[in-house]
């Protein structure tokens, strides 16, 4: 069954897709402009413009038509009857321009995203060989010297080792952050100069046949202090108790829960200020969601991070993240990288 066809199963009425990456993620038809009208009782028009139609007529299984620039504009003069819509797909103005007309707009969210967020063979697979050029660039990254060169100039570093190890692009900005940077979990490289005996995160994602991976790692550049040893102890620790105790059926919250509940209970509780984690896919953050606020239960197939982290200000920080898909059993892991502490010089 192909997506469109497992969507228009699951739907009870018309959908209207404008979200690009769910576009493309149902037909395979990528551009900057296009809206796919799902009908589960009839079929599915594509709606493109005149730069894209020659690519939106070899797509199979839909009707392709030629609209303006504006394609809800016209959407919303041609139609009328109910018509649900992506909520978060469409803004004010849009909505404005559907609404002028006829059409009775029904707001509804995660149609597609639910799809999405559980991976056939092949998207693991896809996730899998980006996840391992990413492993191989940071190990190359670990042969160099870190202490003295800034965080700006090891993650451009990093971006040409990923570039030579066949990655298409980033699938986020580098972060690299050492020493009291490391507090802000996604702070920007400095041109500061990586000191001695500290931590540094480093959070890296390569992009690769269409498909993210997701990795950080923190590092020690020597001896540390017990303080910052501690922190790399405790967030190690509730990572893995987190990656052996998920399973398929639980809630995100309660996912999140397993290693929040080891954060918590070493005193570190206020310095957790972000979620376990997230799914992975042609998105670099997509459902479900490990957090205190998910509505997501976790479903086999499911490609997730795992990513606790503790932030001290002025101190520094630590965080531990792998990427897996889960399968019946528990959470298989994608990426390679060892996690016991690793010094860099
Ligand atoms: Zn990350
Ligand atoms: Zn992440």
């Amino acid at each position: 069954m192909t997506r469109l066809e497992r969507l228009q199963e699951r739907l009870d009425e018309r959908l209207l897709v404008t979200s690009l990456v769910n576009v493309a993620y149902l037909t395979g038809f990528e551009s900057s402009n296009a809206a796919l009208l799902v009908d589960p009782e009839r079929g599915t028009t594509l709606y493109t413009d005149f730069r894209y139609l020659e690519v939106a007529q070899a797509v199979p299984g839909v009707e392709v038509v030629r609209g303006t620039r504006t394609l809800v504009q016209g959407i919303g003069q041609e139609l009328d009857g109910r018509l649900a819509f992506e909520a978060d797909a469409v803004s004010y103005a849009d909505y404005e321009l559907l609404s002028a007309g006829a059409l009775q707009l029904v707001p509804t969210r995660g149609a597609v995203e639910e799809l999405r967020a559980v991976k056939s063979d092949d998207e693991v697979e896809r996730i899998r060989r980006a996840a391992r050029a990413a492993d191989f660039a940071f190990q190359a990254l670990l042969a160099e010297t870190w202490v003295g060169r800034s965080e700006r100039e090891l993650a451009w570093r990093l971006l040409q080792l990923m570039h030579a190890n066949g990655v298409d692009e980033l699938s986020f900005e580098t972060i690299v952050v050492a020493g009291p940077n490391g507090a802000l979990p996604h702070g920007r490289p400095s041109d500061d100069g990586i000191p001695e005996r500290t931590l540094v995160t480093v959070d890296w994602g390569a992009r690769l046949d269409g498909y993210c991976s997701d990795c950080t790692r923190t590092l020690a550049t020597g001896a540390l202090s017990k303080e910052l040893r501690r922190m790399y102890d405790v967030c190690l620790e509730a990572q893995l108790t987190a990656l052996e105790g998920i399973r398929p059926g639980m809630s995100g919250v309660e996912a999140d829960k397993l290693a929040r509940d080891v954060i918590d209970e070493a005193g570190y509780g206020e310095y957790f200020g972000h979620g376990l984690g997230h799914g992975v896919g042609v998105d670099i953050h997509e459902a479900p969601r490990l957090t205190r606020e998910s509505v997501d239960t976790l479903a086999v197939g499911n490609v997730l991070t795992i990513e606790p982290g503790i932030y001290v200000p002025g101190v520094g920080g630590v965080r531990i993240e792998d990427l897996g898909v889960l399968r019946e059993d528990g959470v298989e892991v994608l990426s390679s990288l060892p996690k016991e502490l690793a010094f860099v010089g």
